[in-house]
């Protein structure tokens, strides 16, 4: 029998339970004693949902209360020097993930240590927490919360399969700790195998008969070194004891890394709903008891599977293998998407039909049981099923709603021109200068001003409609004339309108543009317990009306220096979201950026002589192998020219982006062309500075000169430091004076302070000229 079954959950609950439970414990409102106590309700709970929804083989260990890599730091023993004086377990391991600051009592001493290093999970907007080792580093399984679960569980009489971070992926994705010298982690495998042998002995004790082991970095370009270590890992691991293991990659194809496959391991996980040509490269590769775990149904997204489609394939595979050897799954774990539809009755009841087009993870349970129900007995045994799936994906095709011809049309017709400015950037400048009249070093910010809590009450009192449109608009009004007679007094050249009208750079332009819809409880976990609710892109995207003129247009009117519109780039958009799976991700994006490029020309055409065009997305929505970029480049950045082409050589198109990793994109940031890049500096080195020396970056950029994400207040000397090092690597007519990022996060005191501070720089070293 075909078994359906399930990676991971999203253990954060229905509504978000977890996140309660656990910000509750850290304020000190519940107790350590509550918290499991709730911890472990809510496990009962999502195993019995899944069971209900037809789940078979139900996964144990994928509950976390931080992250499942600092689970594994843990389990085995390795805290970083720092946090090994921390004698409760729990206070440790919250300690590791978020840091922790005690005073001095009578009986304890005063604590103080910051939080680990927290990177992107793959692709995805997730972030681990990165484990540290030293060379000497011993591993020693403690209490393992995967065994505690498993055990749990099956009191329950729920016979799970407990998950755990393979050998190979923890060791590769954990780093040095702080102050040892470099040293390949991956050489700690022989330290680290024995007490993953323990762990499987154990889960065996308790009745375990699969694991599942997570090896994700099987879809990444990994060297030989990497390859052998997988191979010495699992003839270990498999002969240790009689535990039978599913290796389980996702996110992308395992492509050149299938050497995994042989023999290894008892089953492996393929991720089909991105890569679903990987089974024919697979199939023939299995030994006659392998078993193939077929990741259907797209973990990532939030939309209804098309059934057919995986019957389709999943058929193929039945076919070679028999229905004993193939286990019908999502693509990954369901962690990365929203609970279940069942609380979006907003949706439900304004926009049916695109409610019908919805699955979250619940239901995507749902649909991974109907799958292999129609494998085991034919797809007329859920043939009501499959009708009414066929229905709503036909009606999701042929949808008004999906569907707008203009805009259809106009990104298959755009001109080859419309990518390109008229001229380069030399005459651009030129007319540039001539225009703006700017001084030399201009001064600027990245666009957002504090954030304050007068402007939160008074939006969310608009949002109940306890706040008249007209009153909106005029507290919004004089909040930007704040802003602007405040960066007159500090003296700023080119200045901006605070974005006060803005609660986030994706969802606010989402309103205002057609075929993005948003939800009530979307939520997926970004790290530790705090989550996010993007935006959903169901249609073709086009503009419902001009976005930013009125205010650019008012924050203009009110001064004489050079006002910037403020727009998010496509790529941004986009990425930010949960995108639609019916168009390919490039002609969406080129739908937003024509839909950007009508308001940058709109804006020009008011008279707004800069316009910035933020991307900082642009670098995490490379692809995770590298023989993809290039393809992903070259639209991207097609993307954001597209979006800013479309202006005279005297408008001034800024870009800004939240990173300064160039090293291995910098022909893309150049090929941007935007004629001012504004980026993060202040906490990199010289190298990105070397970067732009090396390669001869042509236009004018403005790295930033202090980090705004603390309310520390640089000070003059400090700034001064950091431009001198800038005039050493670039041209000094293309400098430009401005923070690392937007302000909106800090307080109106210490912005007040530090640009006044960063101005007197700019214009200490214009008098140096
Ligand atoms: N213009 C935005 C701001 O200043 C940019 C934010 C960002 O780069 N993430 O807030
Ligand atoms: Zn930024």
């Amino acid at each position: 029998m075909v078994s359906a079954t399930n990676l991971g959950f999203p253990y954060v609950g229905a509504k978000r339970e977890l996140k309660k439970l656990v910000e509750s414990f850290w304020s000190g409102k519940i107790s350590e004693a509550d918290l499991l106590s709730g911890a472990h309700q809510l496990q009962e709970t999502h195993w019995k949902v899944q069971q209900e929804q037809g789940i078979a083989q139900i996964p144990s260990g994928d509950f976390t209360f931080y992250d499942r890599m600092l689970d594994t730091a843990c389990n085995f023993g390795i805290a970083p020097q720092r946090y090994q004086h921390i004698q409760n377990p729990l206070e440790q391991y919250f300690a590791m993930a978020r840091g922790l600051q005690k005073s001095a009592t009578a009986t304890s001493e005063k604590v103080d240590v910051p939080a680990m290093e927290m990177k992107k999970w793959f692709d995805t907007n997730y972030h681990f927490i990165v484990p540290e080792f030293e060379p000497t580093q011993k591993f020693e399984l403690k209490t393992a919360r995967v065994v505690e679960q498993f055990k749990r569980a099956k009191a329950l009489g729920i016979n799970t399969r407990p998950v755990v971070v393979g050998p190979v992926s923890f060791l590769h994705l954990g780093k040095p700790a702080k102050g040892v010298e470099e040293f390949n982690t991956l050489d700690l495998l022989p330290k680290v195998l024995p007490a993953y042998v323990e762990l499987f002995k154990q889960l065996e004790a308790a009745g375990a008969d699969w694991i599942q082991v997570d090896e994700p970095i099987l879809v990444l370009d990994l060297e030989s070194s990497v390859k052998l270590a997988f191979e010495k890992a699992y003839k270990t691991l498999s002969g240790a004891t009689q535990l039978k293991t599913l290796l389980t990659t996702y996110f992308g194809r395992i492509d050149n890394n299938v050497f995994i496959v042989k023999d290894l391991v008892d089953g492996i996980h393929l991720d089909l709903a991105r890569n679903p040509e990987q089974l024919e490269a697979v199939l023939p590769l299995l030994n006659d008891k392998q078993i193939l775990s077929l990741g259907l149904v797209d973990g990532r997204n939030i939309w209804k599977n098309d059934l057919n489609k995986s019957l389709d394939l999943a058929e193929k595979a039945v076919a070679v293998l028999g229905s004993e050897r193939v286990l019908v799954a999502p693509s990954c774990s369901l962690a990365h998407s929203p609970y279940s539809t069942a609380f979006e009755k907003k949706i439900k009841s304004e926009n049916p039909e695109l409610f019908s087009w919805l699955s979250y993870s619940v239901e995507k349970c749902a649909e991974v049981a109907t799958i292999a129900k129609a494998l085991n007995g034919g797809r007329a045994s859920v043939q009501a099923e499959l009708n009414a799936n066929a229905a709503d994906l036909e009606s999701r095709r042929t949808s008004k709603q999906t569907t707008n011809p203009a805009v259809r049309e106009r990104v298959a017709a755009v001109p080859a021109q419309d990518y390109k400015r008229a001229n380069a950037f030399p005459h651009r400048r030129e007319a540039q200068v001539k225009k703006l009249n700017l001084p030399l070093y201009p001064t600027t910010t990245i666009g957002s001003f504090p954030q304050t809590k007068d402007i939160r009450v008074a939006r969310q009192k608009y949002t109940k409609g306890e706040l008249s449109q007209a009153d909106y608009d005029i507290f919004i009004k004089e909040e930007m004339k704040r802003v602007v007679e405040f960066q007159e007094k500090v003296g700023l050249d080119v200045l901006v309108h605070g974005e006060p009208e803005r609660n986030d750079m994706v969802e606010h332009f989402g309103h205002l543009l057609h075929g993005y819809g948003f939800t009530e409880n979307g939520w997926v976990v970004s790290y530790g317990s705090r989550c996010v609710k993007p935006p959903v892109i169901y249609g073709d995207v086009s503009r419902r009306c001009p976005m930013t003129i009125d205010e650019i247009v008012y924050a203009q009117s009110l001064t004489k220096k050079p006002m910037k519109g403020m727009l998010t780039g496509p790529v941004t958009m986009m990425k930010w979201s949960f995108i639609r799976n019916d168009i390919p991700a490039k002609d969406l994006c080129t739908q937003i950026a024509l839909a950007l490029r009508d308001e940058v020309v709109d804006l020009e055409t008011a008279g707004i002589p800069c316009i910035q065009v933020d991307e900082p997305a642009i670098r995490e929505g490379l692809p995770l192998r590298r023989q993809d970029w290039d393809a992903y480049l070259d639209w991207s950045v097609g993307c954001f020219r597209l979006s800013t082409a479309g202006v005279r050589d005297e408008t001034q198109i800024h870009t800004h982006m939240c990173y300064s990793d160039f090293n291995d994109i910098f022909d893309a940031i150049q090929a941007l062309d935007a004629d001012v890049i504004t980026i993060e500096n202040s906490k990199s080195d010289e190298k990105l500075l070397k970067i732009f020396e090396r390669k001869q970056y042509t236009n004018e950029i403005g790295p930033g000169l202090y980090d705004i994400h603390s309310p520390r207040v640089p000070s003059v000397e400090e700034m001064k430091t950091r431009f001198a090092d800038m005039l050493k690597y670039l041209p000094k007519h293309l400098l430009w004076a401005n923070p690392d990022c937007g302000l909106k996060s800090r307080g109106w005191p210490e912005v007040e302070a530090a640009l006044i501070n960063m101005v007197e720089v700019a214009k200490h070293f214009r008098e140096q000229d």
